[in-house]
Protein backbone atom coordinates (compact mmCIF):
# COMPACT_ATOMS: atom_id res chain seq x y z
CA UNK A 1 0.00 0.00 0.00
CA UNK A 2 1.43 3.21 -1.07
CA UNK A 3 1.87 5.77 1.78
CA UNK A 4 1.98 9.57 1.44
CA UNK A 5 5.01 12.25 2.75
CA UNK A 6 3.01 15.57 2.51
CA UNK A 7 6.53 17.21 3.29
CA UNK A 8 4.86 19.50 6.16
CA UNK A 9 2.83 17.00 8.41
CA UNK A 10 0.30 18.76 11.53
CA UNK A 11 0.56 17.88 14.85
CA UNK A 12 -2.52 15.39 15.11
CA UNK A 13 -0.66 13.31 12.74
CA UNK A 14 2.11 12.51 15.32
CA UNK A 15 5.34 11.09 13.42
CA UNK A 16 5.74 7.33 12.00
CA UNK A 17 9.06 6.95 12.13
CA UNK A 18 9.24 3.99 13.86
CA UNK A 19 6.05 2.35 12.73
CA UNK A 20 7.74 3.29 9.17
CA UNK A 21 11.06 1.43 10.57
CA UNK A 22 8.87 -1.73 11.82
CA UNK A 23 6.45 -2.46 8.76
CA UNK A 24 9.49 -1.69 6.60
CA UNK A 25 12.06 -3.99 8.04
CA UNK A 26 11.16 -7.27 5.97
CA UNK A 27 11.41 -5.19 2.87
CA UNK A 28 15.25 -4.76 3.66
CA UNK A 29 15.67 -8.50 1.90
CA UNK A 30 14.68 -7.55 -1.42
CA UNK A 31 16.87 -5.04 -1.59
CA UNK A 32 20.02 -6.24 -1.03
CA UNK A 33 22.93 -5.98 -3.98
CA UNK A 34 23.36 -9.67 -5.75
CA UNK A 35 27.37 -8.94 -4.66
CA UNK A 36 26.80 -9.24 -0.80
CA UNK A 37 29.16 -10.91 0.88
CA UNK A 38 27.61 -13.60 2.64
CA UNK A 39 30.85 -15.13 4.75
CA UNK A 40 33.27 -12.10 5.49
CA UNK A 41 32.44 -9.95 8.60
CA UNK A 42 32.88 -6.46 8.46
CA UNK A 43 35.80 -4.61 9.95
CA UNK A 44 34.94 -1.70 11.73
CA UNK A 45 37.25 1.28 12.10
CA UNK A 46 36.76 4.99 13.43
CA UNK A 47 33.84 6.78 13.53
CA UNK A 48 34.23 10.50 12.26
CA UNK A 49 32.57 13.22 14.54
CA UNK A 50 35.40 16.09 14.87
CA UNK A 51 36.58 16.98 18.17
CA UNK A 52 37.62 20.63 18.20
CA UNK A 53 39.46 21.35 21.39
CA UNK A 54 39.65 25.25 22.35
CA UNK A 55 41.52 27.05 20.33
CA UNK A 56 42.34 24.43 17.66
CA UNK A 57 39.88 25.17 15.12
CA UNK A 58 42.48 25.31 12.02
CA UNK A 59 45.08 22.51 13.22
CA UNK A 60 43.12 20.35 10.84
CA UNK A 61 44.94 21.58 8.18
CA UNK A 62 48.01 19.81 9.77
CA UNK A 63 46.93 17.39 11.40
CA UNK A 64 44.22 15.57 9.75
CA UNK A 65 45.14 11.96 8.79
CA UNK A 66 42.92 11.92 5.71
CA UNK A 67 44.72 14.90 4.62
CA UNK A 68 45.46 13.34 1.08
CA UNK A 69 41.07 13.43 0.59
CA UNK A 70 40.84 17.54 1.36
CA UNK A 71 41.57 18.13 -2.38
CA UNK A 72 38.28 16.05 -3.40
CA UNK A 73 36.13 17.81 -1.72
CA UNK A 74 33.75 20.07 -3.70
CA UNK A 75 32.26 23.52 -2.34
CA UNK A 76 28.43 23.10 -2.68
CA UNK A 77 28.58 26.06 -5.10
CA UNK A 78 31.22 24.85 -7.23
CA UNK A 79 29.32 21.34 -7.65
CA UNK A 80 28.71 20.29 -11.55
CA UNK A 81 27.60 17.89 -13.84
CA UNK A 82 30.88 17.15 -14.90
CA UNK A 83 31.95 16.29 -11.71
CA UNK A 84 29.63 12.74 -11.60
CA UNK A 85 30.62 9.73 -13.92
CA UNK A 86 29.35 10.07 -17.43
CA UNK A 87 26.59 7.84 -16.76
CA UNK A 88 24.79 9.40 -14.07
CA UNK A 89 24.96 13.12 -15.31
CA UNK A 90 21.91 14.01 -15.22
CA UNK A 91 20.44 17.43 -14.14
CA UNK A 92 17.76 15.68 -12.38
CA UNK A 93 20.57 14.26 -10.34
CA UNK A 94 22.42 17.96 -9.94
CA UNK A 95 19.26 19.55 -8.20
CA UNK A 96 18.87 16.51 -6.49
CA UNK A 97 21.98 16.95 -4.61
CA UNK A 98 21.40 20.47 -4.32
CA UNK A 99 18.47 19.97 -2.41
CA UNK A 100 20.12 17.34 -0.21
CA UNK A 101 23.00 20.13 0.53
CA UNK A 102 19.94 22.78 1.24
CA UNK A 103 18.54 20.29 4.01
CA UNK A 104 22.24 19.53 4.94
CA UNK A 105 22.96 21.09 8.47
CA UNK A 106 25.94 21.62 10.57
CA UNK A 107 25.77 19.85 14.00
CA UNK A 108 27.44 21.22 16.93
CA UNK A 109 27.71 19.58 20.62
CA UNK A 110 29.59 21.18 23.09
CA UNK A 111 28.43 18.55 25.92
CA UNK A 112 28.98 14.93 26.47
CA UNK A 113 26.81 12.85 27.91
CA UNK A 114 28.39 10.94 31.05
CA UNK A 115 25.65 8.17 30.03
CA UNK A 116 28.04 7.26 26.21
CA UNK A 117 28.84 3.47 26.75
CA UNK A 118 32.53 2.26 26.45
CA UNK A 119 32.53 -0.10 23.96
CA UNK A 120 30.59 0.49 20.25
CA UNK A 121 28.37 -2.59 20.56
CA UNK A 122 28.98 -3.69 16.91
CA UNK A 123 33.09 -3.06 16.35
CA UNK A 124 33.99 -3.49 20.18
CA UNK A 125 35.98 -0.18 20.30
CA UNK A 126 36.02 1.87 22.71
CA UNK A 127 33.18 4.70 21.87
CA UNK A 128 33.48 7.79 20.66
CA UNK A 129 34.19 10.43 23.22
CA UNK A 130 34.06 8.30 25.90
CA UNK A 131 36.81 9.82 27.74
CA UNK A 132 35.14 12.77 27.43
CA UNK A 133 31.75 12.03 29.49
CA UNK A 134 30.90 15.09 31.71
CA UNK A 135 33.21 17.48 29.89
CA UNK A 136 31.34 20.96 28.50
CA UNK A 137 34.30 23.08 27.09
CA UNK A 138 34.75 20.54 23.95
CA UNK A 139 32.89 20.93 20.62
CA UNK A 140 32.09 18.00 18.48
CA UNK A 141 30.61 18.50 15.24
CA UNK A 142 29.19 16.77 13.31
CA UNK A 143 26.68 16.60 10.16
CA UNK A 144 22.61 16.06 9.79
CA UNK A 145 20.12 16.46 7.22
CA UNK A 146 16.49 17.84 7.89
CA UNK A 147 14.24 14.65 8.40
CA UNK A 148 11.22 16.01 9.00
CA UNK A 149 9.01 19.60 9.47
CA UNK A 150 6.01 20.02 11.48
CA UNK A 151 3.89 23.34 11.83
CA UNK A 152 2.72 23.48 14.99
CA UNK A 153 -0.70 25.29 15.00
CA UNK A 154 -1.63 27.43 18.54
CA UNK A 155 1.49 25.82 20.37
CA UNK A 156 1.34 27.77 23.42
CA UNK A 157 4.85 26.96 24.05
CA UNK A 158 7.73 30.13 24.23
CA UNK A 159 10.09 29.43 21.48
CA UNK A 160 13.52 28.98 22.40
CA UNK A 161 15.49 29.96 18.88
CA UNK A 162 18.17 32.66 19.12
CA UNK A 163 16.22 35.54 17.33
CA UNK A 164 12.96 36.01 19.77
CA UNK A 165 14.39 34.44 22.76
CA UNK A 166 11.40 33.11 24.08
CA UNK A 167 9.13 36.53 23.06
CA UNK A 168 7.14 34.66 20.69
CA UNK A 169 5.24 31.02 20.60
CA UNK A 170 6.38 27.88 18.52
CA UNK A 171 5.11 27.86 15.31
CA UNK A 172 6.96 24.62 13.75
CA UNK A 173 9.35 21.73 14.60
CA UNK A 174 11.75 20.56 12.62
CA UNK A 175 13.33 17.42 12.88
CA UNK A 176 17.31 16.49 12.23
CA UNK A 177 18.23 13.32 11.46
CA UNK A 178 22.34 12.60 12.23
CA UNK A 179 24.51 10.00 13.76
CA UNK A 180 24.05 8.43 17.51
CA UNK A 181 27.73 9.05 18.49
CA UNK A 182 27.33 13.00 17.16
CA UNK A 183 24.29 13.66 19.55
CA UNK A 184 24.07 10.73 22.10
CA UNK A 185 21.04 11.87 23.81
CA UNK A 186 18.98 14.82 25.04
CA UNK A 187 21.09 16.09 27.63
CA UNK A 188 23.47 16.43 24.38
CA UNK A 189 20.62 17.61 22.49
CA UNK A 190 19.97 20.36 24.82
CA UNK A 191 23.70 21.99 24.09
CA UNK A 192 23.08 21.27 20.53
CA UNK A 193 23.35 23.91 17.64
CA UNK A 194 22.17 23.53 14.21
CA UNK A 195 23.20 25.17 11.07
CA UNK A 196 20.96 25.63 8.73
CA UNK A 197 22.28 26.67 5.12
CA UNK A 198 25.79 27.38 6.26
CA UNK A 199 27.16 26.87 2.41
CA UNK A 200 29.72 29.21 2.41
CA UNK A 201 32.59 31.03 4.86
CA UNK A 202 30.57 34.38 4.27
CA UNK A 203 27.42 32.63 6.50
CA UNK A 204 24.75 35.06 4.78
CA UNK A 205 21.48 32.46 4.40
CA UNK A 206 22.83 30.41 7.53
CA UNK A 207 19.95 30.36 10.33
CA UNK A 208 21.03 28.60 13.53
CA UNK A 209 18.82 27.22 15.95
CA UNK A 210 19.09 25.65 19.71
CA UNK A 211 18.34 21.58 19.60
CA UNK A 212 15.89 20.68 22.27
CA UNK A 213 15.08 17.07 22.68
CA UNK A 214 15.82 13.83 20.93
CA UNK A 215 13.37 11.76 19.70
CA UNK A 216 14.85 9.03 18.94
CA UNK A 217 18.47 7.53 19.62
CA UNK A 218 20.08 4.42 18.75
CA UNK A 219 23.76 3.77 19.00
CA UNK A 220 23.94 0.15 17.57
CA UNK A 221 22.04 1.41 14.12
CA UNK A 222 24.58 4.99 14.85
CA UNK A 223 21.03 6.68 14.23
CA UNK A 224 19.40 9.65 15.88
CA UNK A 225 16.33 12.32 15.20
CA UNK A 226 16.29 14.81 18.06
CA UNK A 227 13.72 18.03 17.38
CA UNK A 228 14.74 22.02 16.82
CA UNK A 229 11.34 24.78 17.43
CA UNK A 230 11.63 27.98 15.71
CA UNK A 231 8.51 30.74 14.89
CA UNK A 232 10.28 31.67 12.11
CA UNK A 233 7.54 30.32 10.03
CA UNK A 234 9.30 31.79 6.69
CA UNK A 235 12.05 28.96 7.61
CA UNK A 236 10.04 26.17 8.19
CA UNK A 237 7.82 26.91 4.83
CA UNK A 238 11.21 27.22 2.93
CA UNK A 239 12.48 24.01 4.59
CA UNK A 240 8.91 22.26 3.76
CA UNK A 241 9.59 23.17 0.09
CA UNK A 242 13.15 21.91 -0.47
CA UNK A 243 12.20 18.78 1.31
CA UNK A 244 9.56 17.99 -1.12
CA UNK A 245 11.37 18.78 -4.11
CA UNK A 246 14.05 16.50 -2.94
CA UNK A 247 11.94 13.91 -2.69
CA UNK A 248 10.04 14.47 -5.93
CA UNK A 249 13.80 14.37 -7.32
CA UNK A 250 14.87 11.42 -5.46
CA UNK A 251 12.11 9.26 -6.90
CA UNK A 252 12.47 11.10 -10.60
CA UNK A 253 16.91 10.09 -10.26
CA UNK A 254 15.98 6.45 -8.98
CA UNK A 255 13.72 6.00 -12.10
CA UNK A 256 16.63 7.67 -14.16
CA UNK A 257 18.84 4.63 -12.70
CA UNK A 258 16.90 2.07 -11.00
CA UNK A 259 18.74 -1.54 -11.20
CA UNK A 260 21.55 0.87 -13.84
CA UNK A 261 24.13 -1.94 -16.05
CA UNK A 262 26.20 0.95 -14.92
CA UNK A 263 29.93 -0.32 -13.69
CA UNK A 264 30.06 2.22 -10.70
CA UNK A 265 27.61 2.08 -8.08
CA UNK A 266 27.46 5.86 -7.16
CA UNK A 267 27.73 7.29 -3.74
CA UNK A 268 27.11 10.84 -3.04
CA UNK A 269 27.46 12.65 0.28
CA UNK A 270 26.73 16.73 1.57
CA UNK A 271 28.68 16.73 4.76
CA UNK A 272 30.56 19.51 6.57
CA UNK A 273 33.80 17.87 7.06
CA UNK A 274 35.49 19.50 9.94
CA UNK A 275 32.93 22.04 10.60
CA UNK A 276 33.71 23.69 7.15
CA UNK A 277 31.10 25.00 4.65
CA UNK A 278 28.99 22.22 2.95
CA UNK A 279 31.51 20.09 0.46
CA UNK A 280 30.05 17.34 -1.68
CA UNK A 281 31.76 14.23 -1.91
CA UNK A 282 31.51 11.60 -4.64
CA UNK A 283 32.22 7.91 -4.79
CA UNK A 284 30.77 3.98 -5.46
CA UNK A 285 28.98 1.91 -2.79
CA UNK A 286 30.15 -1.39 -2.82
CA UNK A 287 28.39 -3.34 -0.92
CA UNK A 288 24.85 -3.81 1.43
CA UNK A 289 25.83 -5.54 4.52
CA UNK A 290 23.48 -6.93 7.10
CA UNK A 291 23.46 -5.17 10.55
CA UNK A 292 23.12 -6.77 13.76
CA UNK A 293 19.58 -5.47 14.54
CA UNK A 294 18.39 -6.88 10.87
CA UNK A 295 18.28 -3.89 8.83
CA UNK A 296 21.18 -3.15 6.83
CA UNK A 297 24.36 -0.82 6.24
CA UNK A 298 26.23 0.07 3.37
CA UNK A 299 30.27 0.52 2.20
CA UNK A 300 31.50 3.00 -0.05
CA UNK A 301 34.40 5.18 -0.91
CA UNK A 302 33.21 9.25 -1.00
CA UNK A 303 35.83 11.27 0.56
CA UNK A 304 35.18 12.10 4.41
CA UNK A 305 37.11 13.39 7.14
CA UNK A 306 35.91 14.01 11.01
CA UNK A 307 33.31 16.12 11.05
CA UNK A 308 31.54 14.07 8.06
CA UNK A 309 29.38 11.81 10.93
CA UNK A 310 25.72 12.31 10.32
CA UNK A 311 25.72 12.89 6.61
CA UNK A 312 22.92 11.50 4.59
CA UNK A 313 24.50 8.32 2.50
CA UNK A 314 22.44 8.98 -0.71
CA UNK A 315 23.15 5.42 -3.07
CA UNK A 316 21.55 5.25 -6.77
CA UNK A 317 21.37 1.95 -9.46
CA UNK A 318 19.44 0.42 -6.46
CA UNK A 319 16.02 -0.69 -5.87
CA UNK A 320 14.98 1.91 -3.19
CA UNK A 321 14.75 5.71 -3.67
CA UNK A 322 15.20 7.34 -0.11
CA UNK A 323 16.76 5.72 2.98
CA UNK A 324 17.69 6.71 6.10
CA UNK A 325 21.28 5.89 6.36
CA UNK A 326 23.97 7.83 7.80
CA UNK A 327 27.73 8.31 7.43
CA UNK A 328 29.24 6.11 10.35
CA UNK A 329 32.44 5.65 10.10
CA UNK A 330 35.38 4.00 8.51
CA UNK A 331 38.05 1.98 8.30
CA UNK A 332 41.58 1.04 6.19
CA UNK A 333 39.99 0.84 3.43
CA UNK A 334 36.36 2.03 3.21
CA UNK A 335 33.74 4.09 4.82
CA UNK A 336 30.19 2.51 6.27
CA UNK A 337 26.83 3.99 7.10
CA UNK A 338 24.66 3.33 9.87
CA UNK A 339 22.13 0.74 9.42
CA UNK A 340 19.10 1.65 7.71
CA UNK A 341 16.33 1.00 5.00
CA UNK A 342 15.68 1.60 1.89
CA UNK A 343 12.22 2.95 0.93
CA UNK A 344 11.04 2.24 -2.39
CA UNK A 345 7.31 2.07 -2.34
CA UNK A 346 6.58 5.43 -1.20
CA UNK A 347 4.57 8.16 -3.18
CA UNK A 348 5.18 12.19 -3.05
CA UNK A 349 2.10 13.99 -2.21
CA UNK A 350 1.85 17.75 -3.69
CA UNK A 351 3.19 20.41 -1.38
CA UNK A 352 0.74 21.71 0.90
CA UNK A 353 2.65 24.88 2.37
ZN1 LIG B 1 11.71 32.15 18.13
ZN1 LIG C 1 40.53 16.05 7.04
Amino acid sequence: MAKKYDGVQRESTRRTEQSDISDLAHLSKRVKHSSLSESSKFEYGNMEPDRVDPGQRENFKLTCPKIKDHDKFIPIAEFKNEDLPVEYQSTDLIQSVMALADLTVRVRCKYTSSSRPKVHQASGTVYPFYRDRGRNNIIRTGTGRVWHVMMLENSGEPCSCHRCEGTKTRQGRITILTATHVVFNSSEARATSVDFFFDDESRSSCVTLKAEEVYVADAVSDRCYFDCYTCDVELLQKLSKIWIKWLTLCKTVREEHQNSEAEIKLAIMVAHPHGLPKQVSVGRWFEIQDSVDSVHFYTYDCPTCPGSSGAYVYTLARQGWWSNHVHSGANLSLNYSGSGIDWGWCTVAASTT
